[in-house]
């Protein structure tokens, strides 16, 4: 089953209403898929996290790599092509378009051994998976502990057990936003705090521990991603438990980032980290440093299916009666991509989301929504 063409489709959406995370403001809603097809006319599907337009070029000079070869050599593609850009990608860019890459091969071997990619990879622990909803990002201009407040209680009202909002915007008017949205969802509901990365160590103490009355299940990238001994202050001063490595690409990140005792909760991306394949072996550095692995996804309907089958996989830990499965992050937030691309969109039953049973990804691309979005 060799590989006869590699290619990129960068998916565009123009915002109605733009959306701020701390450092950053959505416009536009824009992803990256990649699309592998072998001689035999089988096609597989791929996602890489982060700028498309820089993903999709770091693709493009892989692919030359890639022609010919075996599409079944997942492993030795995936280390061949790290070898070859090793020296400037141990992180970043190489990482994110190898994501790609990778996923949309375990899609092509799913498709030819007509088996979801959780049994390729050695069997489902379980067939579906609680999500939390992620929303709550500051509308562009708009009062953000209200629009947050009821935004979550939305989602409370939708089944939904575990939300998590945004912070970052300054220790006060955070504060005001988890004490608003803690009244709107009342006790019972699991509530995250993502800063994305948008204070540094002391600020990010005093919101731990003024925040911690609310009852916070995990307080998400604190500090910038780099900065692990920022990391170990913010762990040691204040009582939320700590979340992070969305931006850790691959195992050697992942594994300097657990060594310095940075998170008790890691979340590597699919898309991201490496693929399927570098993902799986984040499960062996996340059980032998202790920490709880509950990954994070963000992007389309291609990148929602990969995290679910990489969901499926992780095993329960500790093992035990009652057991703790991690929830799947599922972004609430306005993007096309995540239904319409596909031909049965991936949505959730009173915050539960079934793994898609089909071969390799499970999901069905919807051609003529695919060109609708392409970006010009
Ligand atoms: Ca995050």
């Amino acid at each position: 089953m060799k590989i006869a063409k590699v290619q990129t489709h960068i998916l565009h959406h123009d915002l109605a209403q733009p959306f701020q995370s701390s450092f950053s403001t959505f416009r536009a809603r824009r992803h990256l898929l990649v699309e592998i097809e072998t001689e035999s006319g089988l096609i597989g599907w791929g996602e890489c996290l982060g700028p498309a337009d820089i993903n999709a070029a770091v693709v493009t000079a892989m692919t030359p790599m890639l022609i010919g070869r075996s599409a079944h050599d997942i492993e030795p593609i995936w280390l061949d092509l790290y070898n070859q850009f090793r020296d400037q990608g141990q992180r970043g860019v190489i990482h994110t378009a190898l994501s790609g890459i990778d996923i949309a091969l375990w899609d092509l071997a799913g498709k030819y051994f007509d088996a979801p990619i959780h049994q390729l990879m050695g069997g489902a622990w379980r067939r579906v998976i609680p999500a939390y909803a992620t929303g709550g990002f500051r509308p562009e201009g708009g009062d953000h502990a209200a629009a947050c407040a009821a935004e979550m209680a939305q989602y409370v009202g939708e089944g939904f057990e575990a939300v998590k909002i945004k912070i970052g915007y300054g220790i006060e008017s955070d504060l005001k936003t988890i004490a608003a949205t803690r009244q709107a969802i009342g006790p019972n509901t699991e509530l995250m705090i993502d800063a994305n990365h948008g204070y540094d160590a002391v600020d990010a103490i005093e919101v731990g521990r003024r925040a911690s009355q609310y009852d916070i299940h995990w307080f998400e990238e604190p500090v910038v991603p780099e900065a692990l001994r920022a990391y170990q202050q913010v762990r040691q001063g204040q009582p939320i438990p700590l979340a992070g490595g969305e931006t850790w690409h691959g195992r050697w990140a992942i594994d300097e980032a657990l060594q310095q005792n940075t998170v008790q909760i890691l979340q590597p991306d699919v898309c991201g980290v490496g693929g399927l394949s570098e993902a799986r072996k984040i499960i062996t550095l996340a059980d032998i440093h202790q920490v709880r692995l509950v990954p994070h996804v963000w992007g389309t309907a291609v990148a929602l299916a990969a995290g679910l089958q990489f969901h499926a996989i992780l095993p329960p830990n500790p093992p035990s009666h009652e057991q703790r499965s991690p929830r799947l992050e599922f972004d609430r937030t306005y993007n096309p991509f995540r239904q319409d691309i596909v031909e049965a969109p991936i949505e959730h039953k009173n915050g539960q989301v079934a793994v898609p049973q089909g071969p390799g990804l499970g999901i069905s691309i919807n051609r003529d929504a695919l060109l609708a979005y392409r970006a010009a």
